[in-house]
């Protein structure tokens, strides 16, 4: 690890001022940071501790939504009441993901930030756009089973890991910022993810110094709710395909759907044309192929990946049937 300089943030105002100097890195719980750091990933100058702000309440909002601290722990915000009652989904991502350990200390801002787990961007010999900007992309010809298949690009094949980010995607969460100017912002989800294109460093809309403060959800959606994770272990594995979805159903027909997958692309990805798809049929084994066949319209593998484009049809369809039975 190389040597860095420390400071502690007492305010956002304050975290964000000192997080827009080059080379600064925010740190909350540091469980993805601290091992890309040992393995010179990432080598910032400047360290901003913000573990001791105080973001890590979780408030219900006057339009019946939640309003969630980004320091609240993951495994916090799983077992919260209102989490459980209300966002079931939510609650299952977390708990599916990383370890018991790990969910006590990751934060609900952290999650969202997490960097992927594609092995070649943790080998600093290795070609890596995302690591090192223009050297490549040793993932395209090489062993590329965790990688995308939907939104990649000729730069990038990478996957976002987060489970959490998924059903956040689903719920159609805001994420709010504090800039270091002393402006605030309010970014959707889908908005705050970028696909990798040519530039695959650039993950998300951050500024240089933009503090995620807050996560904030609407009203649940209507109907039931469910996170299901296809993976190579039973636990402590990243999602080689998994959905979050809400769908009611009312006199036979679909209602209402909401699905976002993870696993599948290098953000949280959600197809709108799936849902129109869904929204006022009658539930069918016809109607959960077309699902599917829409979900993967531009499906691309890479060799070992391939196996992905079956298995996420299996999982859509699976999702469909249970949460309309
Ligand atoms: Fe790097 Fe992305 Fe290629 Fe992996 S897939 S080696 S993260 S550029």
């Amino acid at each position: 690890m190389k040597p860095f300089h420390y400071a502690r943030a007492g305010t956002p105002e304050d975290a964000a001022r000192a997080g827009a100097v080059a080379g600064a890195k925010f740190i909350a719980g540091g469980t993805n940071l601290l091992d890309l750091m040992k393995l010179q990933v990432e080598t910032p100058e400047q360290i901003v501790d913000i573990s001791r702000l105080d973001l890590n309440q979780v408030e219900e909002t006057e339009d019946g939504g939640l309003r969630i601290g980004a320091l609240v722990p993951n495994a916090d915000l799983a077992a919260h009441p209102l989490v459980r009652q209300r966002y079931e989904a939510l609650s299952r991502a977390l708990l599916a993901g990383a370890s018991g350990q790990l969910r006590n200390k990751a934060s609900t801002g952290g999650n969202l930030l997490q960097r992927t787990r594609c092995y070649y961007f943790y080998e600093t010999g290795d070609a890596c756009n995302k690591r090192s900007p223009g050297s490549g992309c040793a993932a395209r010809d090489g062993f590329n089973r965790i990688h995308a298949v939907l939104g990649a690009s000729e730069a990038c094949i990478a996957t976002h890991p987060s489970d959490m980010a998924v059903a956040m995607r689903m719920l159609d969460a805001t994420v709010a910022t504090q800039l270091p100017d002393g402006d605030r912002r309010r970014l959707s989800i889908g908005d705050f993810y970028r696909l990798p294109g040519d530039t695959p460093h650039i993950e998300n809309a951050l500024r240089p110094g933009e503090l995620i403060t807050h996560i904030e959800l609407p009203a649940p959606p209507p109907g039931r709710q469910l996170y299901r994770k296809v993976r190579d272990r039973a636990s402590y594995a990243f999602a080689l395909v998994s959905v979050a979805a809400a769908i009611a159903v009312e006199e036979g027909r679909i209602a209402s759907a909401k699905l976002a997958f993870g696993g599948l692309a290098h953000m949280p990805w959600r197809d709108g044309a799936i849902e129109e798809a869904l929204v006022g049929q009658a539930p069918s084994d016809a109607l959960f192929a077309t699902a599917s066949d829409t979900l993967l319209r531009d499906a691309r593998g890479y060799g070992h990946n391939d196996f992905k484009i079956p298995l996420a049809r299996r999982v859509l369809i699976a999702t469909l049937k249970e949460l309309t039975a």
